[in-house]
């Protein structure tokens, strides 16, 4: 086989040389191996070297350099301006709380320190004249695409239960299957990620969610999935009895995260938008399922859920309005589509034509036909957007104060005519328009004495 080769950036390089000078041999390791070997563009390097914390502390006494992780052996150097993690050969002692290791031990192994490693394509070490060192057959994973633990996966996922949603997030993220060993061990460990901290779940659910393979992981980790949001559970096998739908509601909304674009906040809402329908679920007659009220119950589990996991206000208030609004479907004119903006605006229009995209493809292909209703929305939306059309009484071409110069008596009433003049707008029965605004200030006016 080809001796592998990978291309370092020029800091990276210097730290190494750096490193030789002072009689210490650097490796890189875990995510830069794996991405290079990948062809993915490493986020960050980080260095492995068989030198104590405070041997490290002193090779690098020229540079500029962060101590915040030396207690665990990781020493953050900046070289020409980057940051470079230089971590002590490490191995891990016993586990008792399924998080932290005991204690850390040094050791002057690499093998050892790679052994300590979750999986086997995080578990090779680099280095530019010795190639790849690969004990545990990561290269040969990384071909097979397949994620394995680095040993017993049990034993593994029992002295750190994070390395479940870590391996949902390299599977999701590099389309790797999971090892069956893998997979069953990540089932019978899930209940493990109860003593995980919700900061951590939280930043691994992220990540995972927004790898391309998403969908694909929904369906393998599905109980790992369901430790971590109870509430998903119900939706597991749920049998939507619907003309609109094919899948169950678990499967719709794997295909929904799927198919929206890789971000957070798209992600987040369609993993939960759907999540209230089988506490809702009514049943009619003919035996067809109804999910009246889901889209503001979801809001409210969403709300819960998101907060239980120690999500940020701000993506908590979006992917609530987004999931509240998920099934609002306004006619592509000129005047509807306005209407709906007043209500949405425009931000939270555009996301929802991504949600709504994402819903209807992963629905009964009979209704695929109502994208291009979607499309034209989005026509519509943007046209609008280009034209400056108001959709709060901010962007009206007259202010409160206009009114009250118009004789207005001060009170709610100005703002009442205010929005009334925006529904007006919005119309069409007046241009947004200083003059035209006025006059129809004073029939409104007329009419409501
Ligand atoms: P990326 O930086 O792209 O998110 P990464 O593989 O570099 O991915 P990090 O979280 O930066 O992931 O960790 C660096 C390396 O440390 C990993 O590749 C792995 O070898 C090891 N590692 C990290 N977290 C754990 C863990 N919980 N258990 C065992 N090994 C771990
Ligand atoms: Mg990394």
């Amino acid at each position: 086989m080809e001796a592998c080769k990978i291309m370092l950036p020029e800091y990276v390089a210097e730290l190494l040389d750096h490193l030789d000078r002072k009689g210490y041999t650097g490796y890189l390791v875990g995510g830069c191996v794996r991405d290079a070997l990948l062809g993915r563009q490493p986020e960050d390097y980080d260095i492995a070297v068989a030198a104590a914390p405070e041997q490290l502390i002193h090779a690098f006494s020229g540079y500029r350099t962060v101590e915040t992780g030396v207690r665990f052996g990781t020493l953050t150097v900046l070289v020409q301006e980057y940051p470079v993690e230089v971590t002590s050969f490490r191995r891990e002692g016993a586990y008792t709380d399924s998080r932290h290791p005991d204690r850390v031990e040094f050791t002057d192994s690499l093998t050892a320190d790679l052994a300590r490693r979750d999986f086997t394509v995080n578990a090779m070490a680099y280095r530019p004249d010795t190639g790849l060192i690969d004990p545990f057959h990561g290269e040969e994973d990384l071909r097979r695409g397949v994620l394995a633990c680095v040993g017993d996966p049990h034993t593994r996922f029992s002295e750190d239960a994070l390395r479940i949603l870590r391996a949902m997030r390299f599977c999701s993220v590099l389309g790797l299957s999971p090892d069956p060993r893998l997979m069953a061990a990540a089932n019978s460990c899930s209940p493990q990620l109860s003593e995980i901290s919700v900061q951590r779940i939280f930043s691994e659910l992220e990540k995972f969610l927004c790898g391309e393979h998403a969908g694909q992981v929904m369906r393998q980790f599905i109980k790992p999935l369901c430790t971590i949001i109870p509430p998903l559970e119900k939706a597991v096998g749920f049998d939507q009895k619907n003309p609109h739908h094919i899948y169950t509601v678990y499967d719709h909304i794997a295909a929904t995260v799927e198919a929206c674009p890789p971000q957070r906040l798209l992600r987040l809402t369609m993993l939960l938008h759907d999540i209230a329908k089988p506490y809702v679920m009514t049943e009619d007659a003919n035996g067809v399922r109804h999910f009246r009220g889901h889209q503001e119950r979801g809001a409210q589990m969403a709300r819960e859920i998101l907060t239980h996991l120690g999500c940020d206000r701000r993506t908590i208030e979006k992917v609530c309005r987004l999931i509240r609004w998920h099934d609002l479907r306004p006619a592509p004119d000129r005047i509807s589509i306005h209407r709906y903006l007043l209500q949405v605006g425009y931000e939270d229009a555009l996301l929802l034509t991504q949600v709504r995209r994402a819903d209807l493809s992963a629905q009964a292909p009979a209704y695929h036909d109502q994208l291009s209703q979607i499309d034209a929305a989005e026509r519509m939306i943007r046209r609008l957007q280009a034209e400056g059309a108001p959709v709060d009484v901010g962007g009206l071409a007259v202010s409160g104060g206009d009114l009250l110069a118009l004789g207005i008596r001060p009170g709610p009433q100005v703002g009442e005519l205010l929005t009334a003049l925006l529904k007006a707008v919005a119309d069409g029965k007046v241009e947004n328009e200083k003059k035209g605004l006025l006059k129809k200030t004073l029939q409104l006016q007329e009419k409501a004495e």
